[in-house]
């Protein structure tokens, strides 16, 4: 992190030379002494616990045993030569057996020698054996690398680096040598009165025992130092982003509630605003007195009631003499919400655009013409609002629904569009767990709407087997009768989607015989379907004329049918938790009473019935969305859902929320204090983020 002969390169390290330098490049994108240094063990293995031979069992992870060899010979011939040595201790006989390296064996294990066997044992014909065991001769000697190393450091390692003698011990050479050699090298980057106050150990020594424990103690101590470092220097960089950002970007004054929101909130709005919408309105009121650029994030549950927080929003902005915009991730929902914010709005109060990608070129040239005098003081759209071509009179305000589908890159395309970049409101219905929120976003002020409007009735969640089908159409058939509508969603997983159609296909057949026409009609839409088809399907269970909508995971998010208040979901067990949940918020938006019925095959692995178990049990997303980080880890979601990753060495967001928090609070309060960085204290803060950002503009960071 700082100059010093760690930056030196790999090729000078004893035991490395330009061709092992190349392959650890290559293979795990290592050039320098601090890269290896930073490699740490990803387990380790407990070397104080000897076991005696008659306490071995079958299914044993590695272990080791003391003992003596008795005899060692060479058996079979060619390809099927190996070594097998008779191991005894007090308690019983177990053979070590060689393959490989056999006249490596033949010149170094001596017969009549004591050893520590260190493998993992198999069982076989009633006996126990342990194929190329770590061999050490017993007693232990001192002074060797793993001599008096109670618990062994695994790395990973890669099969070309295993090649090349670089497996998980080859590492531990390595970075034993560097250890030797360079221990002074390695400098503190945390300020003293940080390392005091949390009672964190010196970096030179975490460095040591993360690779090479003293004890138990001095591991977890090693462990919780560089978690702490790693979540801090994160923090650090993500609220120096934020802090940069307020200085450089003024934002659009929103001084006056004037007459659109206030006769929109006197007249029209059919209903009292939830505590919760009222709270984030304001906080959204105050970003945008302050003269710098407002970025929050909106969390809040499907059906809490966020576009109205986003409309009154957008007025505020009109009545400031600003446009505003809506970005949606798919055509469907654009449309959905240009119509809802239409039918919001009752009349003329603002004139509001619709541009997608289906959007003629002749009605776009007029829009864009609009939009440029700015006639238009609200324009709804997909992605195609970012195209180049749209030029705003005037925008002050960026809606971004279910954020997690734009880019950070497009957001800022966006923000280029202006001299004053215009307010960003971002809003999403998938609960994030804290620890991830403050770190995907940590840049961000994040509201919640953790209230749905009085009146709501929880939704019913049942899970049913295959088995237990009829009963399931039995129901659908029920509710149906009473004028009810009908969700039923497949899972679609990319890598088969011609599978998932067969799947579709023959759910559909099924259906044809359970729900024959002409008293019952289907809309069926899935993502082989062209544009203007999913929008008649859509709009033909919109409009009450199809009882019962099959579809795939296009209609995950967004989609508003209040009449609906049945969601069977096939396969539930391939769904990942916060998608069932995003599923499941599709109904419930009545005043009836909904049910989400959990269609999964017989057998369920442990996980997914978790899943399962744990929609059923709570209906609340914050509670599902830490279950689901719990369940998957958090490079799942990061991954699959959420644009850009945060790579993390030691630091587990699932399991390191303490630490975080106290990372994130100190960077907050160093902020507060001392938002220059001018105390001698905190120079090495200073240095890290001069140094991380030479050179990166204001664009980049945003
Ligand atoms: P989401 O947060 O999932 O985007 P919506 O904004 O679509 O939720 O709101 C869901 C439904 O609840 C809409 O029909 C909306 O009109 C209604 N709604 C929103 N706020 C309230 C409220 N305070 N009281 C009653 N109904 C509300
Ligand atoms: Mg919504």
């Amino acid at each position: 992190m700082f100059a010093s002969n760690l930056d030196t390169s790999l090729v000078y390290l004893k035991g490395v030379g330009p061709k092992r330098a190349e392959l650890l490049q290559k293979e795990l994108g290592f050039s320098t002494y601090e890269h290896l240094l930073s490699h740490y063990p990803f387990r380790y293995i407990d070397r104080t616990r000897f076991y005696k031979i008659n306490e071995l069992l079958p299914d044993m992870p590695l272990i080791q045993v003391v003992g003596k060899i008795m005899t060692k010979e060479t058996i079979g011939e060619k390809h099927k030569k190996r070594i097998v040595a008779k191991f005894a201790d007090d308690t019983g006989t177990m053979e070590l057996v060689w393959f490989q390296s056999l006249k490596w064996v033949e010149e170094h294990i001596y017969r009549g020698n004591n050893y520590i066997a260190f493998g993992k044992p198999n069982f076989f014909n009633g006996s126990f054996s342990i194929s190329h065991p770590d061999l050490e001769t017993y007693p232990r000697q001192n002074g060797s690398v793993t001599g008096n190393l109670t618990l062994q450091p695994i790395y990973n390692s890669t099969e070309k680096l295993k090649k090349a003698f670089l497996d998980s011990k080859g590492i531990q050479k390595l970075i034993y040598h560097i250890i030797e050699l360079h221990i002074n090298e390695i400098r503190e980057t945390l300020p003293k009165y940080i390392l005091d106050k949390y009672k964190l150990i010196g970096r030179k020594e975490a460095i040591i025992n993360i690779h090479f424990p003293a004890n138990t103690n001095m591991l977890q101590q090693a462990e919780r130092r560089l978690k702490f470092e790693e979540l801090f220097f994160i923090q650090l960089q993500l609220l120096y982003n934020k802090h940069l950002r307020s200085l450089k970007f003024k934002g659009s004054l929103f001084q006056n509630v004037g007459e659109k929101v206030n006769t929109f909130y006197n007249e029209i709005i059919p209903f009292d605003l939830t505590n919760a919408q009222k709270r984030v309105i304001k906080e959204i009121r105050l970003d945008t007195q302050r003269g710098s650029q407002m970025n929050r994030l909106v969390q809040g549950d499907v059906g809490s009631g966020k576009t109205v927080v986003a409309l009154m929003s957008m007025l505020l902005a009109n009545d400031n003499g600003y446009q505003a915009c809506m970005m949606a991730p798919t055509e469907i929902l654009a449309r959905q919400h240009y119509e809802s914010l239409v039918g919001m709005l009752k009349g003329e109060l603002v004139k509001v655009g619709l541009l997608t990608g289906s959007t003629t070129k002749k009605q776009r040239t007029i829009l864009h013409q609009q939009l440029e005098n700015g006639e238009i003081d609200i324009l709804v759209g997909t992605h195609a609002l970012i195209e180049d071509k749209v030029l705003f009179h005037n925008l002050g305000l960026v809606v971004i629904d279910e954020q997690h589908r734009f880019g950070v890159e497009q957001r800022a395309k966006l923000w280029r569009k202006n001299s004053i970049p215009p307010h960003i409101l971002v809003m999403t219905a998938t609960p994030i767990p804290r620890t991830l929120a403050m770190t995907l976003y940590g840049d961000l002020d994040v509201s919640v709407i953790d209230e749905l409007p009085a009146g709501r009735k929880p939704i019913d969640t049942k899970h049913l087997y295959e088995n237990q089908r009829m009963r399931m159409f039995g129901f659908m058939k029920q509710e149906i009768a009473k004028g009810r509508q009908v969700y039923i969603v497949y899972p679609l997983i990319k890598e088969s989607e011609k599978l998932d159609l067969l799947h579709l296909e023959a759910g559909i057949e099924q259906l044809s015989y359970q729900f024959p026409l002409p008293q019952y009609q289907v809309s069926i839409v899935h993502g082989k379907l062209s544009n203007a088809d999913k929008q008649y399907e859509m709009q033909r269970f919109i409009d009450g004329k199809t009882q019962i909508m099959v579809a795939t995971t296009v209609i995950e998010v967004g989609v508003n049918v209040p009449n609906a208040s049945v969601m069977v979901i096939e396969n539930a067990e391939r769904f990942g938790l916060s998608q069932l949940h995003q599923l499941r918020g599709r109904v419930g938006r009545g005043a009836e009473q909904s049910f989400c019925i959990l269609m999964s095959g017989n057998k369920l692995n442990p996980t997914s019935k978790k899943r399962l178990e744990t929609m059923v049990r709570t209906n609340n997303g914050f509670e599902i969305s830490e279950i689901d980080l719990e369940l998957r880890g958090p490079g799942d979601i990061t991954g699959t859902q959420q644009s850009g990753t945060i790579e993390l060495k030691v630091a587990d967001l699932a399991k390191d929320q303490v630490i975080l928090q106290e990372a994130r609070n100190t960077v907050i309060e160093i902020f507060d204090q001392d938002p220059q960085l001018v105390d001698p204290n905190n120079s090495l803060l200073k240095s890290f983020l001069a140094k991380r950002n030479t050179g990166i503009s204001f664009d980049k960071i945003s």
